[in-house]
């Protein structure tokens, strides 16, 4: 019997686009796929889906297309030559990129009558459907409604407003979360190495410290909100007096503090401009840069 769920592309057959492809197969909408490597669309074929020869092919198949690539480059140079048959279709962009590449992205395929969201993947592949993956949407609230449900097949949807660079601005700041604290997690990791301890031992506490300190994000959040940075738990000319000695140690143990010397930088500054008697909140203003 055939599918009455709507049909959708998707261009962009690497790691990501398969699983999100393949997910699009599993929920029962019928799915063209195309790749400019065009051996990556076997396995999906081998599922149900439908190859297209061309990209046109590819974009006249469904009102709904779904884009997932490397960088924003190879996306222009993927959508650009089928600009002319954009029009009255919906183009939802899952390539990692910035907020002003996603705008200036909306604000062509505007030009060539597409609606166009941007989206941000918060799932590696193996997640995509499982429970814990999500996506931010940024664009038309319309054309979000319009396509959620088929959207749903990815995991979650998170809608995070009309601006099209909102869900890449999202996808960042959680992954800017997420690097410092690997940055942070893998330092550790150097260092307790250098003695030949146990990393895999040094996990325990290490997940345990990184948990409670994390717990204290809320009240963070909320003095950067109010402004008011004033603490009496630790204050900035606390944690810039310890400072040298995380990177004195990184140096004596054989080990760059390259990670860390930004931090001991925008410490000092704090210090320099008057802010010893706040809290770590502050930096958050002070990473402001005037333009
Ligand atoms: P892959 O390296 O597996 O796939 C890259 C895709 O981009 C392939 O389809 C490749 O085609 C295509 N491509 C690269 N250059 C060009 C070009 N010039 N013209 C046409 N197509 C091109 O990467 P992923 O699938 O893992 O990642 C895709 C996007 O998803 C990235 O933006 C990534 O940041 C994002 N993402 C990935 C996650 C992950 O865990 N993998 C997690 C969240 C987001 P070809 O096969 O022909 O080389």
């Amino acid at each position: 019997m055939p599918s009455t769920r709507p049909p959708v592309s998707v261009l962009g057959l690497g790691m990501m686009g398969t699983a999100l492809a393949a997910a699009f197969l599993r929920a029962g909408h019928p799915t063209t796929v195309w790749n400019r490597s065009p051996a990556k669309t076997g396995p999906l074929v081998a599922q149900g889906a439908t190859p297209a020869q061309t990209g046109p092919d590819a974009v006249s198949a469904s009102p709904l297309v779904v884009v997932c690539l490397m960088t924003y480059d190879n996306v222009e140079e993927v959508l650009h030559p089928l600009a002319a048959d954009l029009a009255g279709k919906t183009l939802v962009n899952l390539t990692n990129g910035t907020p002003a590449q996603a705008r200036e992205l909306a604000a062509w395929a505007e030009r060539q009558g597409a609606q166009y969201l941007d989206g941000g993947i918060m799932a590696v592949p193996q997640m995509i459907a499982g429970p814990q993956a999500y996506v931010f949407y940024s664009g038309p609230q319309a054309a979000f409604d319009a396509h959620r449900e088929t959207l749903s097949a990815l995991g979650g949807t998170k809608y995070v407003g009309t601006d099209p660079g909102f869900a890449a601005l999202h996808d960042l700041a959680l992954l800017t979360g997420m690097y410092g604290m690997f940055a942070g997690v893998i330092q550790a990791f150097a260092l307790v190495r250098t003695e030949n301890l146990s990393a895999t031992e040094f996990a325990e506490p290490l997940v345990a410290w990184v948990s409670a300190m994390l717990s204290g994000t809320p009240e963070l959040a909320k003095a950067i909100d109010s402004g008011q940075h004033l603490t009496d738990v630790s204050s900035l000319a606390v944690n810039q007096a310890a400072f040298p000695n995380f990177l004195a140690t990184f140096r004596d143990q054989g080990l760059s503090p390259e990670l860390f010397e930004p931090f001991q930088a925008i410490l000092d500054r704090a210090i320099k401009e008057g802010y010893g008697a706040d809290g770590l909140s502050r930096i958050a203003d002070l990473l402001k840069v005037t333009r």
